[in-house]
């Protein structure tokens, strides 16, 4: 190598460069670049954009946004905005409560890329170690409600709620439309319930009292939901009531809190139907209000129908024992409008979290932090009672006490603000006082202080602490055990822990050790500073329903963001409420209806969409009750104008919208787009234009301004939010003018509008946000621009290079791609019999994750390197699949069997390689180290081909006895 000259002397600006982070998060360099647009065979990027994108559909104007800035100058000026939230001690209960992070876990989970940056576990072969700590949160979840199968997570205690509402009406006897809501629910729960029910045409009945709760029972209905603990902190013997609803052929939905009932009888021991909550406090920062991991459980008869994804153990063709994701033909990819549910990205980071809390403590220790704090809210009752503050509810309680404080209520709160600590305000006159693990004998003592009129002796701790130990009714205590399974009764020193967490994500592949070009998943770089600011206390510690003067930061981030992700996408209005993309679609449909409601068109339920659409959109329009017709696409991949024109003159009358994903999933910028939005306009329809492939749009075209009405967006793909192997998402739902006050509300937290709320907290997963935020501040135009345009020049190169050996499925007008290409493999079937599958099999030996397989086109690779993705690394994998097409030959040309190959074999695991016996018409080391760079690092598959079937038929979907994995 030449020495570098010495360079000029540069100017104070040069040497302050505050672009620093756009090249940092693209890959391929300037040199890098013009090789690969000379392997495409264009002069520059602008040429070859200008060939890609069409030009009626590019950007009136640039996005106007904050020039780039560096790391640091963006860290201080979030931070700045970080400190006008206001860090008090949170008393509020209402589902969110304090919690310790272990340290062990925090840092090797939350703060791990090898955690959060991988994928949904589709791939089962590269995703054992998330999917153990999955299934741990089954088997956590099942033997805590006592119920016989639970979920891998669902987005928020109330959506969870709402899910469970749907859930029985699919399962139960009942035909009634009614669902009767206890009163003592948390409010959120019943606002998201509601909002859910009603354009489906579920009347939902609240019983504000015994009188009401009894009457209502009495009465018709399909579905109850209770409440144990109630919000209020009361707990009651339900089953009785369980069996009154039963015997109306109705299921019973029970809320419920996974700490309370390591001490409270499990509502599966009363017979419920449906068992709901969060796991937050299992170690998850409140972060005003998500990401958390919520659940659901229910009985057996209704397993072919809960919404959500669910881990089952099955075997490999070795016969092994793993892990893989259980009756997929329940989700929305697979059954489209006839789905249990929408959900597609849920909360897996935050279940692993909850998972390994409980692996951490185990049943002993979860117990002992869960009599710690029944023991202070008895010791905090008989404090405030002393004082001539009596629980309110029959002196029954795990850790929330409420007070009937009636014309002191608010005099009481703003005393309590002013020593630093928030209490609940609820039904007007009483305050909520909800203690947690965070919890200290000081605290409990300023309560007291707090409620001590002047002069009045305070009581103390020790003397409190006399009689009961709890408040928890004696015939309701929790006599079964639980977590009795090893992997929760052995890693309970920190080393022990580690290790185990290192173990499970060393059998995973995740983008800190290769790129994983999923198409339409957007996995792209998550940088680290953008990670930093979501642990720190101002944003971490937050309660989503302290008053609205402690969260000024909060509601900075959350102005800031909307209105950058406005110019991004050039619509008037955005919510950042709704926690996935799903979540957005449903919010962004339900403000489509009210919208046509609103001008007396409530008879326009039709929605068209075209057959490439992703597998949530059917379902989110189911949700709302509107009815799918499908458009077809042309030959060439395209929505299929003639087809579309006959569809709207057709369901005229009835048009409610469309729903168009741009540039569609087949990677394809779509010429014909204006005019189709046109067109669907011209017949009194609006267009959802799914927002999932924004990251070919930002900064060269904008869906509300080439005739989107409404969009989402997923900033878990496009805005850097790491995918978690799973979740968190945050999808915000984008509309038009005319569209905003359409928006989803939230009255739980006084902003009541038509539509309610759609998640449990006012901003979602609040806390994920500055990841979006630091993204756009350090990228800022110019970064985000060459960021798309970088994105689209990757999946260029790639089908160009990929040409001769696999050719790519659709293209655009000029022959190129938008952000990703399809990889067609069809004829392979027919040549030799090796499926897509099987290439993204193999290549789990090559070291990569594999592609977006089967979506949109059967049997095909969808391809989407993003920008992050340097030369080298898209050669590699070019590389690595021009090795495989040389396999696939050698199985044409017969030098194989068709079914006895690297690729039906793959991927390799090293137990099979390194057995005495060996009988492939191939040897070993062309299984392991097809490319010579796998011999100084390889990833090794921890298990074999997964049987899908077997697992399917014979489901489970608990911890495995620990014996199964010995020979
Ligand atoms: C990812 C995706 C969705 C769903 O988003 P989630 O955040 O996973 O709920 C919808 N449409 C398309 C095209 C997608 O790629």
């Amino acid at each position: 190598m030449l020495m570098s000259p010495p360079a000029p002397v540069a100017s104070l600006e040069a040497l302050e460069n505050s672009q620093e982070f756009i090249p940092r998060h693209i890959g391929p360099d300037a040199d890098e670049q013009q090789k690969m647009l000379a392997a495409i065979g264009k002069p520059s990027l602008d040429a070859l954009i200008r060939d890609v994108m069409p030009d009626s559909i590019a950007r009136a104007r640039p996005m106007d946004l904050p020039p780039p800035i560096t790391e640091a100058a963006a860290l201080a000026e979030l931070k700045a905005i970080a400190s006008k939230n206001q860090v008090l001690k949170s008393f509020i209960g209402q589902g969110y409560y304090g919690t310790h992070t272990p340290g062990v876990i925090l840092r090797n989970i939350l703060e791990n890329p090898a955690w959060y940056t991988a994928y949904t576990p589709y791939q089962a072969e590269i995703s054992q170690g998330r999917m153990e700590a999955l299934v741990n949160f089954q088997t956590m979840v099942t033997d805590l409600t006592g119920m016989p199968i639970a979920n891998a997570s669902m987005l928020d205690e109330a959506t969870a709620a709402a899910e469970a509402m749907a859930l029985a009406r699919r399962s139960v006897k009942s035909r009634s439309h009614r669902i009767v809501l206890a009163g003592d629910l948390h409010p959120q729960t019943i606002e998201v319930i509601e909002t859910r029910a009603r354009p489906i045409g579920i009347e939902v009945v609240i019983a504000n009292s015994q009188q009401e709760w009894d009457a209502a029972l009495a009465g018709d209905l399909f579905a109850a939901v209770i409440q144990y603990p109630a919000s209020s902190g009361w707990i009651v013997d339900w089953k009785a009531d369980v069996q009154a609803i039963h015997a109306k052929q109705a299921a019973a939905i029970v809320a419920t809190d996974l700490l309370a009932l390591t001490l409270l009888t499990p509502p599966g021991e009363w017979d419920a139907d449906i068992v709901v909550g969060n796991s937050q406090r299992f170690g998850m920062p409140m972060g005003a209000g998500g990401p958390h991991a919520a659940f659901m459980a229910c009985r057996d008869e209704y397993k072919r129908s809960l919404p959500g994804r669910l881990v089952g153990v099955s075997v490999d063709v070795h016969g092994k024992p793993a892990y893989r994701l259980a009756l997929q033909t329940r989700e929305q990819h697979i059954r489209r409008e006839k789905a249990t549910s929408n959900i597609c990205t849920a909360q897996v980071l935050p279940a692993v979290i909850a998972s390994m809390y409980a692996v951490y403590h185990g049943p002993q220790g979860l117990k002992r932090i869960a009599q710690r704090v029944a023991r202070l809210t008895a010791i905090l009752s008989r404090g405030l009672a002393r004082l001539g503050f009596s629980a309110h509810h029959h002196d029954t309680a795990f850790d929330t006490l409420s007070l009937h404080t009636r014309d002191a209520t608010d005099a009481l709160a703003a005393r309590a603000v002013s020593r630093g600590v928030n209490l609940r305000k609820a039904w007007n006159e009483y305050l909520c006082i909800s203690l947690d693990e965070t919890t200290t004998r000081a605290d409990v003592e300023l309560i007291w202080s707090i409620f001590a009129q002047e002069g009045q002796a305070l009581p103390t701790i020790e003397a409190m602490d006399e009689g009961p130990t709890s408040l928890i009714p004696e015939s309701l205590q929790r006599s079964t055990a639980y977590l009795s399974h090893p992997v929760f009764n052995t890693h309970h020193s920190e080393t022990a822990m580690l290790r185990y967490i290192r173990s499970l994500s060393d059998k995973d592949l995740a983008l800190d050790r290769s790129m994983i070009p999923l198409g339409s998943c957007t996995m792209k770089l998550n940088a680290t500073s953008e990670m930093i600011p979501i642990t720190w206390p101002e944003f971490a510690d937050i309660h989503p329903f302290a008053p609205a003067s402690q969260l000024q930061g909060y509601a900075e981030l959350d102005q800031q963001l909307r209105d950058w992700l406005c110019q991004a996408t050039g619509y008037a209005g955005i919510s950042l409420q709704p926690n996935a993309g799903s979540q957005g679609e449903y919010a962004g449909l339900l403000a489509i209806k009210a919208f046509h409601e609103s001008r007396g068109q409530a008879h326009r339920n039709i929605c068209l969409i075209p057959s490439s659409a992703h597998g949530t959109n059917p379902a989110s329009a189911q949700m709302v009750g509107l009815q799918v017709v499908v458009t077809q696409c042309d030959d060439n991949g395209n929505v299929d104008m003639a087809d579309l024109k006959l569809a709207c003159e057709k369901h005229s009358a009835n048009l409610a919208c469309i729903m168009i994903t741009y540039p569609s999933t087949h990677g394809v910028f779509e010429t014909q787009v204006k005019e189709l939005c046109q067109l669907v306009h011209s017949h009194g329809g609006r267009v959802y234009v799914d927002g999932a492939n924004m990251n070919a749009l930002v900064g060269l075209a904008a869906p509300g301004e080439f005739g989107g009405d409404v969009s989402h967006l997923n900033l878990h793909k496009t805005f850097c939010i790491p995918h978690g192997g799973g979740g968190p998402g945050v999808g915000p739902v984008c509309v038009v003018e005319d569209l905003v006050p359409f928006l989803p509300g939230h009255a739980t937290a006084g902003d009541v509008r038509q539509v309610g709320a759609v998640s449990a907290a006012p901003l979602g997963n609040a806390a994920v946000l500055p990841i979006s935020w630091m993204y756009i501040r350090m990228m800022g135009e110019p970064g985000l621009k060459l960021a798309t345009e970088t994105a689209i020049l990757n999946a260029n190169y790639i089908s160009a290079r990929l040409k001769e050996h696999f050719p790519t499925l659709y293209a655009g007008e000029y022959g190129h791609v938008a952000h990703e290409c399809i990889v067609d493999l069809r004829h392979f079937k027919d040549s030799c019999g090796v499926m897509a599958e099987d290439v993204a099999k193999r290549l789990i030996d090559y070291g990569f994750h594999a592609p977006t397989l089967s979506f949109p086109v059967p049997n095909t690779l969808m391809v989407e390197p993003t920008e992050s993705e340097s030369l080298y690394e898209l050669d590699r994998f070019i590389e690595a699949m021009i090795a495989i097409r040389a396999e696939i030959a050698e199985v044409e040309a017969g030098r194989l069997p068709r079914d006895d190959n690297p690729l039906k074999n793959a991927p390799h695991t090293a137990e099979a390689l390194l057995a005495a016996d060996w009988h492939h018409g191939y040897s070993r080391e062309t299984a392991a180290y097809p490319v010579p760079a796998l011999r100084r690092a390889k990833y090794w598959s921890p298990v074999g081909r997964v049987d899908n079937v077997y697992g399917d038929r014979n489901l489970f979907c608990s911890c495995v006895p620990m014996d199964a994995y010995e020979d």
